[in-house]
């Protein structure tokens, strides 16, 4: 029996990328899926096809991170349309990389809105509908952890932020049965962070592997932790990096 049978998911930013193969994830083990876009719907509607061609319920719905309104109200619409809410996987963000002095307050603000607060204000509202077993997964980043070198300020700011996060909304749903569990990916080859771009080589070579990771790689990871084989976990960062941070 598939792990996740019965079970439903939100994953945020699951159009394409390490959303897109969360939400395939998820669904193989057995769950039902609703994932979020903001521009990319013809994406997104293939990764909902796929997943009811794996025979569960697929949903794909437009909803900008950077807008609280949108955020609050997606995770209802989930939890309504798939009849509950068990695993919300916060993985939609954004990067924007640079000295610190050329940023703007344009830059900051939306960093920091669609990296932490959606993710803030999705898991308050599934908080709010989870039941025991419940699972909250935010996606960081191995930036987090370990810069290694200028021009990642804000995006490091955005993710380290989750820490504190995880670790106080772990102990405020522990209670619940609610487990909340970080995940901070290393370099993984997406359109974010293409295997072949520029700075490839570079992040490959900070890596104990010495190659970038797959999306899936991340999935079968946050799979785990969605399942109840993890369900004494609460509160940790789990690394996925590749040994970046060893
Ligand atoms: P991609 O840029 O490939 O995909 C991003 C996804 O997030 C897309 O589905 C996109 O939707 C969605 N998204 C972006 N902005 C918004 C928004 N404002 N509202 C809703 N959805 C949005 O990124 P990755 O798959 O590489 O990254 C996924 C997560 O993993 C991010 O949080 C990232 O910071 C983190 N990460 C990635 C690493 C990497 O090396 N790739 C390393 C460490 C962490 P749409 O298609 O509609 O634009």
């Amino acid at each position: 029996m598939a792990s996740l049978n019965g079970r439903t998911a939100l994953v945020t930013g699951g159009s394409r990328g390490i959303g897109a193969a969360i939400a395939l994830r998820l669904a193989q083990e057995g769950a039902d899926v609703a994932l979020t876009y903001v521009r990319d719907e013809q994406g997104a509607r293939e990764v909902a096809q796929k997943i009811e061609s794996a025979g569960r319920r697929g949903i794909a719905l437009r909803a900008d991170a950077a807008d609280p309104a949108a955020v609050t109200a997606v995770v209802g619409r989930a939890a309504d349309e798939l009849g509950r809410l068990d695993i919300l996987v916060n993985n939609a963000g954004i990067g924007v990389l640079g000295p610190v002095e050329d940023l703007t307050l344009a830059d900051i603000d939306r960093v920091l809105a669609v990296n932490v607060r959606a993710v803030f204000l999705a898991s308050q509202a599934a908080a709010g509908r989870m039941e025991r077993g419940g699972r909250i997964i935010p996606i960081g980043s191995c930036m987090a952890q370990r810069v290694p070198g200028p021009g990642g300020t804000l995006y490091s700011t955005s993710k380290a932020a989750l820490t504190g996060l995880t670790r106080a909304l772990a102990r405020e749903l522990g209670g619940r049965g609610i487990t909340v569990n970080l995940v901070h990916p290393g370099p993984i080859d997406t359109d974010l962070n293409p295997a072949d771009g520029p700075y490839a080589a570079s992040q490959s070579g900070l890596t104990a592997l010495g190659r970038f990771g797959t999306a899936d790689e991340v999935a079968s990871v946050v799979a785990f932790l969605a399942g109840d084989d993890a369900a004494y976990m609460t509160g940790s960062e789990v690394v996925v990096d590749g040994g970046h941070a060893a």
